[in-house]
């Protein structure tokens, strides 16, 4: 005998990330080669001997210091250990059996795979040729079954981005019943000024809710710490569903002083991106049709060779993120790591392989 789980969990993918390998360039997961913030490492030294204690039980205090930061009421706001978590929260607060979650195709694959644990069914939307999040046939996409829909912009793993005048129209599509999620993991690395702020947005807006992440720009992938700002009632319920103690001491201090390192987390995403813009050049003069990105990685779509490109550059020691049938996605490294990747890309075999 076997003890069975609910159907919808035992035939669900789950979300596959690719592994570290030890020894290899890694450009597949969308980090920062360089590290948290320097501040945030010396607040981190401090804080170790003090994890005999819980921390503070649902990350008031940094709460607080993010609202503070984004001038937002603080009842707006929600931490978790991620944005994961938290967009775990907004599906479980908001979704339930035959419920609807309009996302787009290719986008982050966590939507559909936590849609899915809850019961919900994810309407994928396919992106543009231009490589883009189709608004107008998200917007179309949208049902009287409809709670949520994810736009997550930048976009993972295109790198393309909205620009304000398209989200506004979009926006003013969309029935104000629906909660448009704007995940913005990669915000920190936007130098575009058209493309907007989404807690700007939400000030307007009764329906928008905007996830951001200490994971990429700041560098603290490995403490697991995000958040999102919601209207005050969806952020009500998201809290809730939250387990108390979830997000970490050291999470909590290092992003605390994270925060307060502006002029850090500027200078290191003005050099991501000068080099994303660099290997971006590159990458089309060696011929691949790799669309604007506003994040810290680039879309090679390469559609039914994305594997074998994938596992050409892995033999040489270099990990990217094959999407089958779609396209590469690498990440933004150190200068010596993107030529790396630069270099077994043009190299005739990446193409012919
Ligand atoms: N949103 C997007 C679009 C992402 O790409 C990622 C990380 N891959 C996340 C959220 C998750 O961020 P976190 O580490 O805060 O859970």
């Amino acid at each position: 005998m076997t003890v069975p789980s609910r159907a919808s969990v035992s035939t669900e993918a789950g979300y596959r990330p690719t592994l570290v390998e030890p020894g290899l360039v890694q450009l597949a997961n969308n980090e920062v080669p360089d590290g948290p913030l320097p501040s945030a490492v010396r607040a981190l030294a401090a804080a170790a001997t003090g994890v005999n204690r819980y921390p503070d039980p649902a990350a008031a205090g940094l709460a607080d210091r993010i609202a503070e930061h984004l001038a937002v009421d603080p009842e707006r706001v929600v931490v978790g250990d991620g944005s994961v978590s938290v967009c775990q929260q907004v599906l479980q607060a908001l979704c339930g059996p035959g419920d609807e979650v309009v996302v787009g195709a290719p986008s982050f694959e966590l939507y559909p795979v936590l849609s899915r644990a809850v019961g919900a069914v994810p309407r994928p939307v396919a992106v543009t040729r231009e490589h883009a999040l189709d608004l107008d046939a998200m917007a179309a996409a949208v049902t009287p079954a409809t709670q949520v829909l994810f736009l997550c912009n930048p976009n993972n793993p295109t790198g393309t981005a909205v620009d304000r005048a398209r989200l506004d129209r979009f926006l003013d599509r969309v029935p104000g019943r629906v909660l448009v999620v704007l995940d913005e993991a990669y915000r920190d690395f936007v130098d575009d000024p058209r493309v907007p702020d989404g807690v700007v947005t939400g000030r307007s807006r009764d329906n928008v809710a905007v996830l951001r992440t200490f994971s990429k720009g700041y560098g603290l992938a490995g403490l697991r710490v995000g958040y999102g700002v919601f209207p005050v009632l969806v952020a009500d319920a998201v809290r809730r569903l939250a387990l108390p103690y979830a997000v970490n001491a050291l999470a909590q201090t290092a992003a605390v002083a994270s925060l307060d390192a502006g002029a850090e987390l500027r200078d290191r995403c003005g050099r991501i991106g000068r080099e994303r813009d660099r290997m971006r050049t590159e990458l089309r003069r060696a011929g691949f049709a790799v669309p604007p990105s506003q994040a810290n990685f680039l879309w090679l779509p390469v559609g039914d060779r994305a594997e074998a490109l994938a596992a050409h550059c892995r033999r040489h020691g270099v990990l990217v993120r094959a999407f089958p049938g779609a396209g590469v996605r690498v990440s933004v490294g150190t200068p010596a790591e993107n030529d790396a990747f630069l270099r077994l890309v043009r190299a005739p075999e990446g193409t012919r392989t």
